[in-house]
C-alpha cells in the first residue's frame, strides 16, 4: 500500500484526489494537509465521516514516517515550501499545483538529487494535454509560427497556465527563436497580443463554466493547423495522478511532466 498525504484536500482538485485515493485498492489515505482547515480529523467532514485520517495544519505536525507520497493541489504561493518539505523528508512529491518558478524548480531538483528522492511536477495530468504537448512539439518543426490560447475557469490564480508554459518550452526546443507578426505592429489596448515567450504569443482566457482547455494554432503560407484539448471534468486528471503515485517511489530524482512516467 502506498501511504499518501493530500495537500489542499478541501480544494476542487484536492477533494477529487482524496476520493480517487480512497477508491484505489493500492493506495492508503494516511493524512491530509491544509493550514486553514478547522478540522483535526477528516471524519469531521460529513462525506468522510466513516474515515479516521488526521488533518495536519502545519508542516511541523506531520508524521513523515507514515507517508510515502505527497500529492499537492494547493496554490502557487504554497507549493514550493510544501514540495521542499516533502523532499527534505524523503517523501515523494507528486505536484499538480502550477505556478512554480524556474529557480524554484531548480532548487527542488537539487534537493531531490541530494536526498535521492523521486518526485514529479506535472503541469497537466490529463492524457489529452500530454498528447497535445507532444503533437505541438512535432508540428512546430514544420510550422514554426505558433500562438497558444489556454482557457480555464475564472477561479484560477496563475496565468498563463502551467500547461501553456510547458507547451511553449517544448516547442522552443525545436523552433528557432524568431519574432512573429508585423515588426511594426502596435497595441492600441495593452496586452492585446498576449504574453511573449521567445516570440510565441500566449493568451489566457478565464471564464466561468470552463475547466481546463488549450489550443495551439500554427500558421504557414496558405495553411493552418489547430491542435486542441479539453478537460471537461476534474476526474480526467485522476488516472494520471494514480500512475504518478504508483511509479514515483521507484525514482531517485525530480521529473517534470507526466510523459516521463508513461
Ligand atoms: P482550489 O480549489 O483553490 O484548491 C486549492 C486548495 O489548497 C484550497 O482548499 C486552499 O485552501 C488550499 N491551500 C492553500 N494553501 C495551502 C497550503 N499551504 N497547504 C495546503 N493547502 C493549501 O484550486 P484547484 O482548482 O483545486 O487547483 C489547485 C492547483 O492545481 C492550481 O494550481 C491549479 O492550476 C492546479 N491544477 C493542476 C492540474 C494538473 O493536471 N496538474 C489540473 C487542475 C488544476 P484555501 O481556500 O483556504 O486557501
Amino acid at each position: 500500500m502506498v501511504k499518501i498525504l493530500v495537500a489542499g484536500f478541501k480544494g476542487r482538485m484536492g477533494n477529487t484526489t482524496v476520493k480517487m485515493v480512497l477508491e484505489h485498492t493500492g493506495f492508503e489515505l494516511a493524512a491530509v494537509f491544509d493550514p486553514r482547515a478547522d478540522e483535526k480529523n477528516i471524519n469531521e467532514i460529513a462525506e468522510f465521516s466513516q474515515l479516521d485520517v488526521p488533518v495536519y495544519r502545519s508542516l511541523a505536525e506531520i508524521d513523515c514516517h507514515a507517508i510515502d507520497v505527497w500529492i499537492d493541489f494547493t496554490s502557487p504561493k504554497a507549493v514550493f515550501s510544501n514540495a521542499k518539505f516533502a523532499l527534505q523528508h524523503k517523501i515523494s512529491p507528486v505536484i499538480g499545483t502550477t505556478g512554480l518558478q524556474d529557480d524554484q524548480v531548480a532548487e527542488l531538483k537539487k534537493i531531490a538529487s541530494e536526498t535521492k528522492t523521486g518526485g514529479l511536477i506535472a503541469p497537466n495530468f490529463g492524457i489529452s494535454a500530454v498528447l497535445l504537448m507532444q503533437f505541438a512539439q512535432q508540428a512546430a518543426k514544420y510550422l514554426p509560427d505558433v500562438e497558444i490560447i489556454e482557457m480555464h475557469h475564472d477561479n484560477k490564480l496563475d496565468a498563463p497556465s502551467g500547461t501553456a508554459i510547458n507547451t511553449a518550452k517544448l516547442i522552443a526546443e525545436v523552433r528557432q527563436e524568431h519574432y512573429q507578426g508585423n515588426p511594426a505592429e502596435t497595441e492600441s489596448l495593452p496586452g492585446a497580443r498576449g504574453a511573449n515567450y521567445q516570440g510565441m504569443r500566449i493568451h489566457s482566457v478565464r471564464l466561468p463554466g470552463y475547466v481546463a482547455h488549450e489550443q495551439v494554432l500554427f500558421g504557414g503560407p496558405g495553411e493552418a493547423l489547430t491542435i486542441r484539448q479539453d478537460s471537461f471534468d476534474r476526474s480526467s486528471f485522476m488516472s494520471g495522478v494514480a500512475v504518478a503515485v504508483s511509479k514515483i517511489t521507484d525514482q531517485h530524482k525530480l521529473l517534470i511532466g507526466l510523459e516521463n512516467l508513461l
